[in-house]
């Protein structure tokens, strides 16, 4: 019999595995440890506990082909025949060709990758251009379907939508000039349209189509091509039917293409767009109610963050939507997004405080809670009222933790005035500084971290598991430091850096250190292909109880007399890279973390260095979807780095270090941080980055990178010249520092050592003639 419904289901899942099985058997496999046979199997098990688990945790459509061996954008490239012939002109197998798309071999360099919209996860950008053909070249989601069916499980296969698939990719290299991806969309329809129909065939009742694009601004044309396309699919008749899921924003008029699109049903994002409701209601009330007969999926469960959900505030959504909605419209239960974004279980982590580890939810929770939500809005609460009393219990003492709320840093913050926030101007600041550090025109310097030696890592890690003592461990992470700071003065660098030797993690090292946040053992989620990430979880209100670098700053100054640059992570990317607490505004939480910075800035200028560096690589990436919220975004992510920093005397030199070329929508707030020196990835795009700054009128020193650190390949005098001369064009002798595109520490000594050589080398050349 065919399920009419979609009822409670979450719209995918992780996949790496609860103990990263994926990431060892893939990286083995990349190795040569494990073979191909052995590499599947760890897979087919990873796919078969998942499908059922959500089966036997009572989901009523469980989802398929939400597994990857890398990326499901990667994975719909590949499904559609779509990948560049630079690799399958390879001829290798299936699989090689597939991880060749994804990390590249000699002469054929890896797809670009780039962030899953305003997420962690990063997505290979499909490369299409006007002569690309799509066909069914695989057949993963009904292989999928099929093997989870043999287990026994009824699933729902899940696949990127045709909209948003071109929507993210990028014209082919030689694409002519006006060609979008998009305009490929009828040539990728009938693909879809054959592919449904080889699911319905092989008994799919549902299939879920992503569209996450379109919660992001978009244009009426590209409006009207979704239109088109679920016209299209929507009206063949040999289909399944057909769940189209927008998350990660609103939808706004999407929303109503898809409600009149020939599509069953919708789900909806209500975690990050509650006023989907009142759209859905406004629709239901017209008299050509377009959703009639449709069901919507609540997404009330939110798949990005970790904290139980208020089951009260999702039962009265749910509620509302029923009230307004039924009998015409029926109403499932679902998450926000897929649950890729959070870990797997909290259960795991018998190392976090107990009281914290009750208000959290990872995957197999947020399942648990989709199915409790669908059976109180089916059956009633009186029917879960014991489980429903007890995630109350659990939200209840959540809000009433006083962990979480420290009069101390309300008082402060409250207590704060506009000048706390303001440095004195810029042109003041560059003569006290030029008297205060006498560097040479062109200064160099790196951007923080030096290599992490195989010795490096094995110390903090027998470390950690108290196998070195903290004596033992000092005394070796100071003769690192001695060791980083030699070398540069041999290198001739005029601005050094400790190397960052004792930190893990650019923001959980600071995590770790800071009241208010909480480190995971196990909670891993992925970021790209096998790269895992155990964001801290950031639950309470923060402060710095003891200074977190002084001592390593300070012992690296203390052995040199050229200036020593302290580092620190900013208040915007320990957000972005953390979970945030959901009970107070983003900006407060910023504010907060910027207080905690602002402390080590002042512990640092008072123990005498001269030069701070406060990085935040991911101010651009935290950039809301829709343009109608960058302003109120930028509005507070600029306050608090200026709260971070503003404190120090005219003397002290504020540098800040943003990993990318592409400033576009930041601009502005680029300016306004107002730090003395930035630097910025430029190598790969040859300088380009610095028409843009001096467009914008961007007045303070640059250091654009003159040695692109994610190749090996290591760069000549007279390359590094060129860039030089290239950025002179365009930014004053005097405002022009020298520094590669970003921190060291993925790189190996051999390759550092000479680039840094040459990069000195170039800068002195070119002193006396500038
Ligand atoms: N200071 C850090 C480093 O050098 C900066 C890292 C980053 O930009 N992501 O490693
Ligand atoms: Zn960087």
């Amino acid at each position: 019999m065919s399920e009419q419904r979609v009822g409670s289901t979450v719209l995918g899942y992780p996949r790496i595995g609860p103990n990263r099985e994926l990431k060892r058997a893939v990286e083995g496999y990349w190795a040569g440890r494990v073979d191909e046979g052995e590499l599947s199997r760890v897979a087919r098990r990873l796919r078969l506990d998942t499908w059922r688990g959500l089966a036997a945790a009572g989901l009523d459509s469980v989802p398929s082909n939400t597994f990857s061996y890398y990326d499901h954008v990667l994975d719909t490239t590949a499904l559609l025949g779509a990948l560049p012939a630079r690799f399958t002109d390879l001829d290798l197998s299936t699989l090689d060709t597939y991880f060749a798309a994804a990390r590249g071999v000699p002469h054929a360099p890896a797809l670009e990758m780039t962030k899953w919209f305003d997420t962690n996860y990063h997505y290979l950008v499909p490369e299409l251009g006007p002569d690309t053909t799509f066909t069914l070249a695989e057949r993963k989601p009904l292989d999928e379907y099929r093997e989870a069916k043999a287990a026994g499980v009824e699933t729902r296969p899940v696949l990127l939508g045709p909209v948003t698939y071109l929507l993210l990719a990028k014209p082919a290299p030689g694409a002519s000039a006006g060609f979008r991806p998009l305009d490929l969309l009828d040539a990728v329809l009938p693909v879809y349209a054959e592919l449904l129909g080889a699911l319905a065939e092989a008994g799919a009742d549902w299939v879920q189509l992503d569209e996450p694009a379109f919660a992001a601004d978009r244009t009426p044309a590209e409006l009207a091509e979704l239109e088109r396309a679920y016209a299209t699919l929507g009206g063949r008749r040999d289909r399944p039917r057909l769940l189209v899921a927008g998350y990660l924003g609103a939808l706004g008029d999407a929303l109503g293409v898809l409600a009149r699109s020939p599509v069953e049903a919708l789900a909806l994002d209500l975690v990050s767009d509650p006023a989907a409701v009142d759209q859905v209601a406004g629709t239901a009330a017209a008299k050509d109610n377009a959703l009639k007969g449709k069901e919507v999926v609540a997404g009330v469960v939110d798949g990005r963050n970790v904290w139980r959900t208020d089951v009260d505030a999702a039962l009265a959504t749910l509620a509302r939507l029923r009230d307004t909605a039924a009998p015409e419209i029926s109403v499932g239960v679902g998450t926000s997004c897929s649950l890729l974004h959070v870990p797997y279980d909290v259960s795991a982590e018998t190392g976090l405080d107990e009281r914290l580890r009750g208000w959290l939810s990872f995957a197999e929770q947020k399942v648990a809670e989709v199915v409790l939500l669908g059976r109180a809005l089916r059956a009633g609460a009186g029917a879960v009222a014991g489980e429903l009393a007890t995630a109350r219990a659990a939200t209840r003492d959540r809000a009433s933790a006083g962990q979480l709320r420290d009069p101390r840093v309300r008082d402060r913050l409250a207590a704060l005035r506009p000048e706390d926030a303001t440095r004195t101007d810029h042109a003041r600041r560059v003569a006290a500084q030029r008297a205060s550090l006498d560097l040479p025109l062109l200064p160099t310097t790196t951007i923080g971290s030096f290599p992490q030696t195989a010795e490096v890592r094995r110390l903090r890690a027998a470390h950690r598991a108290s196998r070195v003592d903290a004596t033992e461990y000092r005394a070796a992470m100071r003769a690192e430091i001695e060791r980083v700071i030699r070398l540069q003065e041999d290198l001739g660098l005029d601005v050094l850096v400790h190397g960052e030797p004792e930190r893990n993690d650019m923001v959980q090292y600071f995590a770790e250190q800071l009241t208010g946040f909480a480190t995971t053992e196990h909670g891993w989620v992925q970021s790209y292909g096998t790269r895992c990430v155990r964001p801290p979880i950031l639950y309470g209100d923060v402060s710095r109880p003891a200074p977190m670098t002084v001592e390593w700053a300070t012992f690296a100054q203390s052995l040199t007399d050229r200036p020593v640059k302290g580092m620190l992570t900013g208040p915007v990317t320990m957000l972005a890279w953390s979970f945030v607490r959901d009970d107070q505004p983003l900006a407060d939480t910023a504010r907060q973390v910027a207080l905690a910075v602002r402390d080590e800035v002042h512990d640092l200028e008072a123990a005498g260095i001269r030069v701070i560096q406060v990085d935040e690589p991911a101010l651009r990436e935290g950039l809301p979807l829709r343009r109608e919220r960058h302003a109120e975004y930028l509005g507070w992510a600029v306050a608090a780095f200026r709260l971070t920093t503003a404190g120090v005397a005219d003397g002290t030199q504020v540098h800040t270090h943003m990993c990318y070329a592409e400033f576009g929508d930041i601009l502005p707030a680029v300016e306004s941080i107002d730090v003395d020196v930035i630097s910025v990835e430029a190598a790969r795009s040859r300088m380009e980055v610095l028409g843009d700054l001096a467009e914008s009128g961007f007045s303070r020193a640059v250091g654009p990178g003159v040695h692109d650190i994610h190749s090996p390949r290591v760069p000549d005098v007279e390359e590094i010249t060129e860039l030089l001369r290239t950025a002179l064009e365009v930014v004053s002798a005097d405002r022009l520092w020298v520094n590669p595109d970003c921190g060291l520490k993925t790189r190996g000594y051999a390759e550092v050592e000479p680039a840094l050589r040459n990069l000195v080398a170039a800068a002195r050349a070119l002193r006396p003639t500038v």
